[in-house]
């Protein structure tokens, strides 16, 4: 949903295009990813060899795409991308894989969602650098095998757990995407200020980034909205002050739950007196896909110690209650 500022709409619009950090460099933030990232590259040009298969684990807008983008420019390779769900037929990956040329980066976004005919076509080009494909049908069907010039798939996906271990097993290096601390997003937060020519104090920098969901894209929206009511307001300088004020006005708390965020966590509170309930039951109650649940509501509010996935389904904690201003209920242990 675009009304959503934390929605899991990754189209990058003109300004997501102008806030992305070009080389590794500027990169803010996930010092292991990138110090892995960087020897890791620097090994394979130095051998002329194609960069091992990369795979990137996390949240959505935590800048997984920006890093292929990243990795391919660092290598001085062409990058393309496409997405799981986009390929529909094996015929799809094989015209991808055909017109790449040597130790260029193919990024499947959401490799997740690719379906199995299509990941047994990736097994031998991932390994071998070669396709098998059936051509015809019936007693007339043939296998024919293409050589493919060697490559670097880099494959993005918000769950883990939904990877097939034969895929999993197929990348060199997996790499781990972590929600941001604040002061990571307060240079980012700060970057894109200039980018949008905002006057920004430190301190209203420091306000975005504290609420901004440990998310650079969200990091991102917030900055336009908030530059949005300064603009309307006339105000020159954007300090702590307006920001919260304009933050409070979007409906972002303190701790940067958003509208969504707090619905969820009201529902178990009031309706589940604080869990454990499943969550097709909260997708049911909410009217919002499971997946959504999952993948952009739930991450964040188990890294803030609101929320506990159990054996018996989700469950509040007290930091939750207190955060909700609500009673904590005896009956819910910790
Ligand atoms: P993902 O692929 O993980 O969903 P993206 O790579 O599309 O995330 O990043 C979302 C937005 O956040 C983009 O505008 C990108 O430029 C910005 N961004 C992500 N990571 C960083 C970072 N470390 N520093 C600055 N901007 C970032």
């Amino acid at each position: 949903s675009d009304e959503r500022l934390v929605g899991a709409d990754s189209r990058p619009d003109d300004i997501e295009t102008q806030f992305r950090p070009q080389v590794l460099e500027d990169f803010i933030g996930q010092k292991q990813v990138r110090e892995n990232l960087s020897v890791f590259i620097q090994a394979a040009k130095s051998r002329g060899e194609a960069l091992d298969h990369v795979m990137f684990f996390g949240p959505p807008g935590l800048g997984k795409t920006t890093l292929s983008q990243i990795v391919a420019r660092e290598l001085g390779v062409n990058f393309r991308a496409t997405a799981g769900p986009v390929i529909t037929k094996a015929g799809d990956l094989a015209a991808l894989l055909t017109n790449l040329e040597k130790n260029d980066v193919l990024f499947i976004d959401e490799i997740h969602r690719l379906s199995p005919a299509v990941e047994e076509i990736l097994y031998p080009a991932m390994e071998d650098f070669h396709l098998d494909l059936i051509i015809g049908e019936g007693p007339a069907a043939r296998s024919v095998r293409i050589d493919l010039p060697p490559f670097t798939l880099v494959g993005a996906t918000t769950r883990s757990g939904l990877i097939t271990t034969p895929l999993r097993e197929r990348f060199g290096i997996p790499l781990r995407m972590n929600f941001y601390e604040p002061d990571e997003l307060k240079l980012i937060v700060a970057r894109g200020a200039r980018v949008l020519g905002l006057n920004l104090s430190e301190d209203g920098a420091i306000e975005i980034a504290r609420r901004s969901r440990g998310t650079p894209r969200v990091a991102g929206r917030l900055l336009r909205r908030v530059r949005d009511f300064a603009a309307v307001a006339g105000a020159d300088l954007v300090d702590a002050v307006k920001a919260d004020a304009a933050l409070n006005r979007l409906e972002v708390d303190k701790r940067g739950l958003d509208s969504m965020d707090r619905r969820y966590l009201g529902r178990i509170a009031r309706d589940f007196g604080g869990g454990p309930v499943g969550v097709e039951t909260l997708s049911a109650a909410l009217s919002e896909p499971r997946d959504a649940i999952e993948d952009i509501i739930e991450p964040y509010l188990i890294q803030q110690g609101f929320l506990q996935r159990t054996p018996r389904g989700r469950m509040l904690t007290k930091a939750a209650f207190d955060h909700l201003g609500l009673a904590f209920p005896k009956t819910v242990s910790e």
